[in-house]
C-alpha cells in the first residue's frame, strides 16, 4: 500500500505555517488595537477588532487541528496502524484514504 509520507508531510508543514502567520497577524491585530486605544464593547471598530480576531484564531485552531492530524497519521505510519480504522479495525479504503490522509475512521465508522 501506498504511504502518502510527503504528503502527510505537506499538510502539516503548511497548516503549521499558515498557524504561525494567523498567529502573528492576530498579534498585529491585537497591536494595532491597544495603539488605537479601542474599547471593545463600546465601540462599533472595536467589536469589529474583536470579531475579526476570533475569525482569525477559529481559522487558526483548524490550521493546528490539520497539523496534528497529519502527524497522526504520520506517527500511524511509523507504527504500521497506517490505513487501519482507530474505532473497527477495519482497512479504510484507498480511495478514501487518497482523498483524505488524514482519516482516522472507515467510511462506516465515520458516518
Ligand atoms: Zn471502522
Amino acid at each position: 500500500m501506498i504511504e502518502p509520507v510527503a504528503r502527510l508531510e505537506a499538510i502539516r508543514d503548511d497548516a503549521l505555517s499558515l498557524a504561525d502567520r494567523l498567529q502573528r497577524d492576530m498579534e498585529a491585530v491585537a497591536e494595532a488595537r491597544e495603539s488605537a486605544n479601542v474599547d471593545d464593547e463600546h465601540d462599533p471598530e472595536g467589536s469589529t477588532i474583536a470579531y475579526e480576531r476570533s475569525q482569525l484564531d477559529a481559522i487558526r485552531r483548524s490550521a493546528l487541528e490539520r497539523a496534528g492530524d497529519a502527524s497522526a497519521a504520520l506517527d500511524r505510519i511509523g507504527d504500521g496502524t497506517f490505513g487501519r480504522c482507530e474505532r473497527c479495525g477495519a482497512r479504510i479504503g484507498g480511495a478514501r484514504l487518497e482523498a483524505r490522509p488524514t482519516a482516522r475512521l472507515c467510511i462506516d465508522c465515520a458516518r
